[in-house]
C-alpha cells in the first residue's frame, strides 16, 4: 500500500467509526442467542430502559417485557422468527425502575458465516409519546376505563368478527338506577365518585382477553364479551350487578334497594341472526327499557 492508499483506508476506518458510534448512540438496538438471551446492546437501549449494558447481557430477553403485553404477542413474535421470518410490531417494555415505554420494533434472524442461524437482531424506535395520546384519545377521563369513542371502533370490530365465525353476540348496557336523584341528594361531586366506583367495579369484573367494558356516557356504561352460552352469559352480568349493590353505597332515593343499583339490558345472539350493529345495539337498549320498567336494580335478557 502506498502513503495515499493508507491515508484513505484511515479516513474509511474513521468513517466507519464514527457511523457505528453514531448508530448505538441513536437506534435502540440489541441482539440475543437463539434462546433470548442478550449478547449485544446499544447505548440507546441501555439509555431508554434504565440498564448499564452489564445488566442486560447475559439476561433473558423477557428483563424488559411489561406485565401489560398479551402473552399472545410474545407467542406469535417468537413462531414468527424461529420459522426464520421478520417480525414487525408494537411492544410496550419495562424500564428498570418501573416505568414504561412504547417501541416499535422489527427483529430478524442472524446468521453466522456458513448460514447457519445464531440469534436474532431487534431495532427499534421510540413510539411512546405516540402512544400516550392514542391512550388519551380512548379513555374516558372521569372513570379511565375506555370512552364511547373507543366502544364504536371494537363495537364495529367485534360485530364483524363475530359474523364471520358466526360466534354468539353478547352486549350489555348498564345505567345506574335514580343517579338523577343521587346527584340531586347527595351532590354532583359524589355522583362522580359514584361513576369511578360503578366503572371499577365493571373493570375488575372483566377476565376474558375478549370482554371489554366502556363508558358510554353519562351514568351509561357498556360491555361486549364472548360467553358459551346465554345462561353463562346472564350469570356472568347479574354477578356484576350484584356487586355493585354490594358496594352497599347508600342511595336514599332509589326505589329499588337502600344502595346504588344498576339496570342492565343484555343481548347473547347469534351472529347470523343479526343484520346491522344498530340492531344489536337497540336491542340491548331495549331489554335496558324493560329491566328500569320491571323495578331497576335487574338484568334483563333479550332474545332479540
Ligand atoms: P333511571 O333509574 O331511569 O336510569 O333514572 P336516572 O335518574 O338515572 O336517569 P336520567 O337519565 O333521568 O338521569 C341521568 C342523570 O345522570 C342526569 C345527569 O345529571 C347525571 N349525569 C350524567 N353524567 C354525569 C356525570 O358525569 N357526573 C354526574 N355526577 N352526573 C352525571
Ligand atoms: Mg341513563
Ligand atoms: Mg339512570
Amino acid at each position: 500500500m502506498n502513503v495515499r492508499d493508507i491515508t484513505e483506508s484511515r479516513k474509511l476506518e474513521k468513517t466507519l467509526h464514527d457511523y457505528v458510534a453514531l448508530i448505538d448512540d441513536n437506534i435502540i438496538t440489541s441482539s440475543t442467542d437463539l434462546h433470548g438471551v442478550i449478547v449485544k446492546a446499544s447505548t440507546a437501549f441501555c439509555r431508554i430502559s434504565g440498564y448499564t449494558r452489564e445488566e442486560l447481557l447475559h439476561k433473558k430477553h423477557s428483563i424488559v417485557k411489561h406485565p401489560d403485553m398479551p402473552k399472545k404477542i410474545y407467542e406469535e413474535l417468537w413462531e414468527t422468527i424461529s420459522q426464520n421470518r421478520i417480525w414487525h410490531g408494537e411492544l410496550k417494555n419495562r424500564t428498570k425502575n418501573g416505568g414504561y415505554y412504547w417501541v416499535d420494533v422489527i427483529i430478524y434472524p442472524i446468521y453466522d458465516d456458513e448460514g447457519v442461524k445464531i440469534g436474532y437482531t431487534a431495532i427499534r424506535h421510540d413510539i411512546t409519546d405516540k402512544k400516550r395520546i392514542e391512550e388519551i384519545s380512548i379513555t374516558d377521563g372521569l372513570t379511565g376505563i375506555y370512552n364511547r369513542r373507543h366502544f364504536n371502533t371494537l363495537f364495529s370490530r367485534f360485530f364483524r368478527s363475530a359474523k364471520r365465525y358466526n360466534d354468539l353476540l353478547c352486549f350489555a348496557i348498564i345505567d345506574v338506577d335514580h343517579f338523577k336523584a343521587y346527584n340531586d341528594t347527595y351532590g354532583h361531586q359524589m355522583g362522580d365518585e359514584i361513576l369511578i366506583r360503578v366503572a371499577q367495579t365493571i373493570q375488575n369484573s372483566m377476565f376474558r382477553s375478549d370482554d371489554y367494558c366502556f363508558r358510554l356516557g353519562g351514568e351509561e356504561f357498556g360491555i361486549i364479551f364472548k360467553d358459551e352460552n346465554p345462561e353463562k352469559a346472564f350469570s356472568f352480568i347479574d354477578s356484576i350487578r350484584e356487586k355493585i349493590e354490594l358496594l352497599e353505597i347508600e342511595h336514599s332515593k332509589n326505589s329499588a334497594s337502600p344502595y346504588v343499583t344498576v339496570s342492565v339490558g343484555v343481548i347473547c345472539i347469534e351472529a347470523r341472526l343479526i343484520d346491522r350493529e344498530e340492531d344489536l345495539y337497540a336491542a340491548a337498549d331495549r331489554s335496558l327499557y324493560r329491566a328500569k320498567e320491571d323495578g331497576r336494580n335487574r338484568v334483563v335478557m333479550g332474545v332479540r
